[in-house]
């Protein structure tokens, strides 16, 4: 656990801390791995209010927690971590 900020927000991947602005969220690390997504929060650059799915399903290898934007990046462009797109969006919502 990092003293160097209040609130600190620790991303599960590259295990960097960030500041918070808010339990756990924060700049740059404002999205949460639950499960077989990662669900994007106010505040994360690449995933603003979305949600992105492992193309592994479950088989990640990640705890659920807070996941950063450059691993978010990194994840999308190695293909493990699939950007929502409009067809997937609906069937969310139709859920
Ligand atoms: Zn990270």
């Amino acid at each position: 656990m990092s003293e160097k900020f209040d609130i600190v927000v620790t991303c599960v991947r590259c295990r960097q801390d960030f500041e918070g602005f808010n339990e756990g969220q924060a700049d740059e690390c404002a999205a949460d791995v639950r499960g077989e997504v990662v669900r994007g929060h106010y505040g994360s650059a690449v995933l603003d209010m979305e949600t992105a799915f492992f193309a592994d399903g479950k088989d990640h290898g990640l705890p659920d927690g807070q996941i950063c934007d450059a691993c978010i990046e990194h994840l999308c462009a190695a293909g493990l971590l699939l950007r929502p797109t409009q067809e997937l969006e609906e069937k969310l919502r139709s859920l």
